[in-house]
């Protein structure tokens, strides 16, 4: 019997957000679900302990790392990913494909794979569809993605619909290539902005039959409103008994938007990396610890928190840590940071559970725009992407959202 397993407890009728639970091989994981990113096998700062007890189920992992240093076959060897990092639950590693282009200047892509000199030592690597299957085989995660071509942006359409069929060729030869029974295997739906690109892309790989289905392709550089356009139209093309994946997003602002649209899994290095920059979440938008104005300040992170940071910790306290430039900054941040993520996942599900999802997320964009969104100066990002069937008589633009063509 295959390990892994999906299940839509509820659908919101009013949206297309879905309440799910997907097992695996190790146990597992509620949806929509945030994913915290451990690059190097590791969520930086934090303990499988300290992740567990803010409520993360299932964590990724980055191949391309992994692979370079220390080898995926040294962790095969140690007995897997799980055992070697010490995290005994569902676990995700990407491909390595996307790591490959962004880290690499000296990068060569053919219709057989991708050639590339590491960032570490400049030694040369070749990643086939094969390799990548195979490195994430050794590296034993519950969920492993294909190899594509992450297409850059922006593309030309005849640019992007020769980097889909790339990846849909890739696709293939990844799915031939899996043979753990025990690992799900996930595709990347790519090309670009263009709907009609999506669409064919989402048939293709559906046709393939996967485990799951990723959108890929995305937060490379396009507004916040064309990627969101993106996300509604493809979203709800595709097949919708198995995970749908928005794979490096984003704020938990654009979070509870792609839930409206039907997806079901995040991840994105913000939280984490945001909290090493000492840039926390709060409910009233974004707080910069170092700012003078907290220099005295008594009051945790955000009051009614009850992560392990709030509870102990003043605004004045983490600031000096953090220009003091002391490593329990990093830490006492990031844990706000996830668990302030985790607990706006866990509302996000209870109130698709209580079919008020539409109410709850108006109130926390009001509140999550207070400041972050009003001090960018950008229109509302809200109001644009709004989707019809929630912004009822509201003259909604969520066609405005068009890919530029
Ligand atoms: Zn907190």
């Amino acid at each position: 019997m295959a390990a892994f397993r999906f299940e839509i407890l509820k659908t919101d009728a009013a949206t297309g957000a879905r309440l799910g639970r997907c097992r695996t091989a190790h146990g597992v994981f509620q949806t929509p679900a945030f994913m915290p990113v451990g690059t190097q096998g590791t969520v930086k700062a934090l303990t499988p302990e300290d992740l567990r007890e803010m409520g993360a189920e299932i964590i990724l992992s980055n191949t391309y790392h992994l692979y370079l240093r220390p080898g995926h076959e040294r962790i095969k060897g140690l007995g897997g990913l799980h055992r070697f990092m010490h995290w005994d639950y569902p676990l995700l590693t990407d491909s390595g494909g996307f790591q490959v282009f962004s880290l690499n200047s000296l990068v060569k892509v053919s219709e057989e794979g991708v050639q590339f000199q590491s960032h570490l030592d400049g030694s040369r690597h070749e990643i086939t569809p094969e390799k990548a299957v195979k490195v994430q085989e050794a590296l034993g995660a519950d969920i492993i993605m294909c190899l594509d071509e992450c297409t850059p942006y922006p593309a030309g359409h005849e640019e992007a619909e020769r980097s889909l069929e790339l990846t849909l060729n890739w696709s293939r030869r990844c799915k031939d290539s899996h043979h753990r029974e025990d690992q799900a295997l996930f595709g990347i739906v790519q090309g670009g902005m263009y709907p009609d690109l999506r669409k064919r892309c989402v048939e293709a790989l559906g046709e393939m039959g996967f485990d799951g289905y990723a959108l890929g392709g995305l937060s490379v550089g396009e507004s916040k409103e064309m990627m969101l356009g993106v996300v509604s139209r493809a979203a709800p093309l595709l097949p919708s008994g198995q995970p749908r994946y928005l794979m490096g997003v984003g704020t938990p602002w654009d979070i509870a938007r792609a839930v409206l649209h039907g997806v079901d899994m995040f991840d994105c290095v913000l939280p984490t990396r945001n909290a090493r920059n000492g840039m926390l979440f709060t409910k009233n938008g974004r707080l910069v610890i170092k700012n003078a104005r907290y220099a005295d300040d008594e009051n945790p992170v955000e009051p009614g928190c009850s992560c392990y940071t709030c509870r102990h910790y003043s605004r004045a306290y983490l600031r000096h840590l953090y220009l003091a430039e002391e490593i329990l900054a990093m830490r006492l941040n990031t844990i706000h940071n996830l668990h302030f993520y985790m607990t706006f996942m866990g509302e996000v599900r209870q109130a698709i559970a209580e079919e008020r999802l539409k109410d709850w997320i108006k109130t926390c964009y009001a509140q999550g725009t207070s400041e972050e969104e009003k001090d960018s100066g950008q229109p509302d990002p809200w109001e644009s992407t709004f989707p019809k069937k929630l912004a009822g008589n509201r003259n909604s633009a969520s066609g405005r959202a068009a890919p530029v063509k």
